[in-house]
């Protein structure tokens, strides 16, 4: 039915009518003291939302604009850098950081397990003459729904001195990313995700330390060239044309997520991840990744008895409820529910209902009808 689809992807995410409104309107100049006072405004928001005293730079771009500026902005060709890889987004950081010429060393996790924070202790503590100019990794691995104890690898990596160069996509605006405190030098996000804003506005945090990276980096760089946003946003200014009704949006999302916020943006997320994965465990269908390790922003569910792709298309079709399916290799053997940013308790109902209705219209028939809603509700009451 028109107007009446409903996103539960892990991007792009549903938008407040409140937002959508607020993009409603002419674009206005954005050298004009009003867009000024805009950039002024959201870069406040977005100094809280990162909990960083530091900058944080907006591009026009999606978050892999922001990941590809996390990287030619402090690295130059031939660098040795450590990238950690646990699903597709890990794999991009490895493509991404050979596009441009780094000297790329890795560590592995399988898919839908977490990486393991002492491997990467180990090739850190292995590392004496220190080689390794930047460590490279995803938190939240939106592939396979896991995530990566960043932490904890954060504490290896100042021990160590290399720069820590973080995707944070899927983190960022559902779970506790708290730059300063764990001592994160790059973080790069985009608006499609927790922001609760359409596609096409990327952001990059960036630490002291990674500004002292950035005065003798060699890679090319003209429109992510990060030093001309830094001395742009001094002035409240962007360097070029940004997205201004994107800027309206972000606006108005970050007051929402200010008024609601972080402490509760983040126990939101966490329960509607125990309420999905209380429902699939109540379908008797295997979850992609355990517990301890789920991510809050997105849970994969990897059904043996029932086409994954089947299931994704009923709920399409009979409910316009849009779940994501598996990548490469995952394609076809998992489907993906995402619950973040603009998403509450009644949302992962509905979709948990339809799913209950796709299983028994695909006829599987090991579970007990309405086990799956009763466990969300059960979690959700709470
Ligand atoms: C969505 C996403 C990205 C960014 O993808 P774009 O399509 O470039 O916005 C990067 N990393 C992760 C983990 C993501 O979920």
């Amino acid at each position: 039915m028109e107007d009446k689809l409903m996103l539960m992807i892990p991007g792009p995410t549903p938008v407040p009518e409140q937002v959508l409104l607020a993009m409603a309107k002419h674009p206005i100049g954005h050298r004009s003291a009003d867009f000024s006072r805009l950039v002024a405004d959201t870069t406040a928001g977005l100094k809280w939302l990162h909990q960083t005293t530091g900058n944080v730079l907006v591009l026009c771009s999606s978050g892999t604009g922001a990941m590809e500026a996390g990287i030619i902005n402090f690295l130059s060709a031939g660098d040795r850098v450590l990238c950690c890889e646990n699903g597709k987004f890990g794999e991009r950081w490895v493509k991404l950081a050979q596009a441009f010429g780094l000297d790329v060393d890795l560590v592995q996790a399988p898919w839908g397990k977490p990486l393991d924070p002492e491997a990467i202790r180990a090739k850190l503590e292995a590392d004496t003459d220190k080689q390794i100019k930047a460590v490279i990794l995803t938190h939240s691995e939106t592939s396979t729904g896991v995530i990566n104890d960043l932490e904890t690898i954060s504490g290896y990596i100042r021990a160590h001195g290399a720069l820590s160069i973080v995707d944070a996509v899927t983190s960022l605006g559902a779970a506790n990313v708290p730059i300063d405190a764990w001592g994160l030098d790059v973080v790069a996000s985009g608006s499609q995700k927790g922001y609760m804003i359409p596609p096409g506005l990327g952001f990059v945090a960036v630490s002291d330390r990674a500004w002292k990276a950035y005065e003798t980096a060699t890679l090319p760089k003209f429109y992510l060239d990060l030093g001309k946003y830094r001395k742009a946003a001094q002035k409240d200014s962007n360097p070029f044309t940004p997205p201004v009704n994107l800027y309206y949006a972000l606006d108005a999302a970050l007051k929402i997520m200010q008024r609601e916020g972080l402490e509760n943006i983040f126990a939101r997320h966490a329960k509607l991840t125990r309420a999905t994965r209380a429902a699939i465990k109540a379908l008797n269908l295997p979850l992609y990744a355990a517990d301890e390790v789920g991510s809050p922003a997105i849970t994969a569910v990897a059904p043996v008895e029932v086409a994954a792709e089947d299931i994704r298309s009923f709920t399409k079709k009979h409910f316009d409820i849009l779940l994501a399916g598996g990548q490469d290799d995952l394609k076809g053997k998992i489907f993906r529910i995402g619950h973040l940013g603009f998403v509450s308790g009644r949302d992962v109902l509905t979709a948990i209902a339809a799913i209950e209705a796709a299983l028994t219209g695909l006829g599987y028939s090991n579970f007990t009808s309405g086990a799956g809603v009763a466990a969300a509700a059960a979690e959700l009451a709470k």
